[in-house]
């Protein structure tokens, strides 16, 4: 993907598809419901879905730091249209059940919540606060100053005492 212009296009082509669940059952987004697509100046998120706004929406500052890894962008767009659709057809606003199975049907197969810092291929935006792996030394990226200590995702899933991330100075 080339630039923003690029990726605008793309996810509005998405939201503007008509998608074939099971049975028969048709839906479209756009033409149904008044869903449109636009660029969010969030960081603590790479996609929103706005089901009172019928907003879809991606993160521009990660979008700009991720356009080399398209299926990212892409799989995110298809991960907030799931939504669209879970809330819309089935009342289902999380990710739960319904969401699921309209992942299913769609052809989202990725998880149910980004993870910055066990994904490397990735780059989030910088944060106001970095902190860097004692082990790895990956720096992590944080938006608010975290409350509590966070260790490596990337070295460990769960939290080690040795793993703790120190503020890089
Ligand atoms: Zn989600
Ligand atoms: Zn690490």
């Amino acid at each position: 993907m080339e630039d923003l212009i690029d990726l605008k296009e793309i996810a509005v082509s998405m939201v503007n598809k008509t998608y074939e669940l099971s049975n028969g059952v048709e839906v479209n987004i756009a033409e149904d419901y008044g869903y449109t697509f636009a660029f969010g100046g969030y960081k603590r998120a790479l996609g929103k879905c706005d089901m009172y706004q019928k907003k879809i929406t991606i993160s521009k500052p990660w979008a700009v730091n991720n356009l080399q890894e398209e299926h990212i962008l892409i799989d995110t767009v298809l991960h907030e249209i799931a939504h669209a659709i879970a809330y819309e057809m089935y009342g289902d606003g999380g990710h739960g059940k319904a969401w699921k199975m309209v992942c299913r049907l769609i052809g989202y197969t990725g998880e149910r919540t980004f993870k910055q810092d066990r994904d490397s291929t990735v780059t989030p935006p910088k944060g106001k606060y970095q902190y860097a792996c004692p082990s790895c030394e990956r720096i992590h990226q944080f938006y608010r100053k975290p409350k509590r200590a966070h260790s490596c995702g990337m070295c460990s899933p769960t939290f080690k005492p040795s793993l703790v991330l120190k503020l890089v100075e």
